[in-house]
């Protein structure tokens, strides 16, 4: 019985954890690598492990970092059930092709304009590519065991974050010998409308936590507040106000957020433009999956849709994404990816950043080595497809607005752990944040904590 870390081991992304018992083979996660270069490239390269091999891929949620790597896989070989909860089952199915569509749009334009390092830039995958690994998911309830494969069985914890994300308990009977393993996934935080609190873990034999912001607390600034001079300023100004945001979670928060503050007329009305060829789509989910999320259900319909609404306008088509670059304020333009790695925000950027002008809302989490964390930082340049585009735009950066607990939040989270587990495996953070987390866990706790290193194989 083994474990095996493919990903998210010192870093945040790429998760894959390979568990092995019974001459079977499950794969938690299934997440692309973003950020440095060096990490990328593993996207590109075959599995350390032979996919076909693989019996089923058990997922904790919908963000790319976590299930992006599905078309991969199944190219390689993954025949296998896809197991996911009803709503990040539902938000795959968009997201995956939204993603492929943009790689798809990212080799075009870059073979267009003849920026590749190859002779021909290729998409990671394609959208038939992705329609293919969608046809291998399983849609699993919350809170009931789903067997899973010969001797192992899975049940699904709430765990906030975003809309459907959970973390997962797997438990494994080998030769008489029962193992039980918690993945915490992406641990979200409490009062969010966006989701339902995280409930309670279970026990477990082994603990596999996330870290993400395992050395950092969240200040208590309020993001209403900042929104609401962000917005005052950019419609004196008549300016773009541009936030880079993952197309699921986060760019339904931020419509929540300025659509409440209309709502209650604290920001005057200004349009919002979400582009991204899946955004309509997202809101049907919410819908569908009302039980899952805080908001009324009167609040998701018609005119009045929080998460819509007249004053939002959907950008579906590359066309359309480009007409943007004319767009004059004061308006917001929302658009992916969140860390600045690719996609379509990189246009908006080197229109709208040597402008200053604009203002640009840096609202969640950047990964070491992108784009994201060297504007957080204060560079006056970014390279963006081999241009160098200089920063005059006023960037703003907003803690607030986090979707990952912070290592306080995770302690609370774990309190009703009462046994130790026999292991912890710290994953999902960077080296530092990692080796804060453990610190807390032992020093609270008096867990036995371990960062595994990236292809790291672990008896059980
Ligand atoms: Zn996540």
């Amino acid at each position: 019985m083994q474990i095996s870390f493919y990903g998210a081991a010192e870093t945040v992304t790429g998760s894959k954890y390979l568990v092995e018992a019974n001459g079977q083979k499950i794969l938690v996660d299934c997440g692309l690598f973003q950020g440095p270069g060096h990490l990328r490239q593993l996207n590109w390269e075959d599995p350390s492990f032979d996919p076909a091999s693989v019996s089923a891929v058990v997922l904790t949620h919908a963000h790319i970092d976590h299930m992006g790597y599905l078309p991969r896989l199944v190219r390689h070989g993954f025949r296998g059930e896809v197991f996911a909860t009803g709503p990040t089952s539902d938000l795959i199915n968009i997201s995956l092709i939204d993603s492929a569509s943009i790689q798809e749009e990212d080799a075009a334009w870059r073979n267009k304009k003849k920026i590749t390092r190859h002779k021909k830039a290729l998409p990671l995958y394609t959208v038939e590519n992705a329609k293919e690994a969608l046809s291998y998911i399983k849609p699993t309830p919350y809170s009931r065991w789903q067997d899973c494969c010969q001797g192992i069985r899975i049940r699904y914890h709430v765990v906030g974050h975003i809309l459907g994300a959970a973390a997962v308990e797997v438990e494994i009977r080998e030769n008489g010998r029962k193992v039980s393993i918690l993945f915490s996934g992406d641990v979200g935080r409490y009062g969010n409308p966006l989701t339902i609190d995280p409930a309670e873990p279970p026990t477990c034999d082994y603990l596999v936590c996330e870290s993400t912001y395992g050395g950092r607390l969240h200040e208590p600034e309020d993001p209403r507040a900042m929104f609401i001079d962000i917005i005052n300023q950019i419609v004196e100004r008549k300016s773009v106000l541009l936030i880079p945001a993952f197309a699921i979670g986060r760019t339904q928060q931020i419509t929540y957020l300025l659509n409440e503050l209309m709502r209650h007329e604290l920001i005057p009305r200004v349009d919002i433009h979400i582009d991204s060829p899946m955004a309509v789509s997202v809101t049907d989910v919410y819908t569908k999956f009302h039980d899952f999320h805080e908001i009324d259900i009167e609040n998701l319909v018609g005119e009045n849709c929080i998460l819509g609404g007249c004053n939002v306008f959907l950008h579906r088509k590359r066309e359309s994404s480009k007409k943007l670059n004319r767009l004059k304020g004061p308006a917001v333009i929302l658009s992916s990816s969140g860390m600045l790695t690719g996609g379509r925000i990189m246009h908006h950027l080197m229109q709208r950043l040597p402008d200053k002008n604009t203002t640009v809302a840096l609202v969640g989490y950047m990964a070491t080595g992108t784009r994201g964390r060297l504007l957080a930082e204060g560079a006056t340049e970014l390279r963006i497809h081999k241009q160098v585009v200089k920063v005059n735009a006023e960037v703003i950066t907003m803690h607030g607005l986090s979707g990952h607990a912070d290592f306080y939040e995770i302690l609370h989270w774990l309190e009703p752990v009462t046994e130790a587990p026999r292991r912890v495996f710290v994953t999902h953070g960077e080296l530092d944040q990692a080796e804060a987390m453990a610190g807390h866990l032992k020093e609270e706790r008096g867990w036995d904590c371990h960062i595994p290193k990236l292809g790291e194989t672990v008896e059980l």
